[in-house]
């Protein structure tokens, strides 16, 4: 997606949130993020899935929250295969 794409995708949803983090509900959130990541499924360029978010601290911990739950989603998934071999 391009970065014009992002900025026109952003300011729509800014209006429609009035500028509130869709984490903390606080005004004056600087950045533009997928709820769902996209990694996940979630889709690129809905406005469904777009939502504001303060960089720090909100969009640090959610990454932070992902991070952890991708890593124990990694180790389910092996510990799921070596039970199949058994
Ligand atoms: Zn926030």
């Amino acid at each position: 997606m391009s970065s014009g794409t992002m900025r026109s995708l952003k300011r729509r949803v800014t209006v429609r949130d009035n500028g509130c983090c869709y984490v903390c509900g606080g005004e004056d959130a600087d950045e533009l993020e997928h709820i769902i990541p996209v990694s996940q499924g979630g889709s690129a360029r809905d406005l469904d899935n777009l939502g504001l978010i303060h960089s720090e601290p909100c969009h640090r911990e959610k990454t932070a929250r992902e991070a952890v739950e991708g890593s124990r989603r990694a180790r389910e998934k092996k510990i799921q295969k070596e039970d199949r071999k058994r």
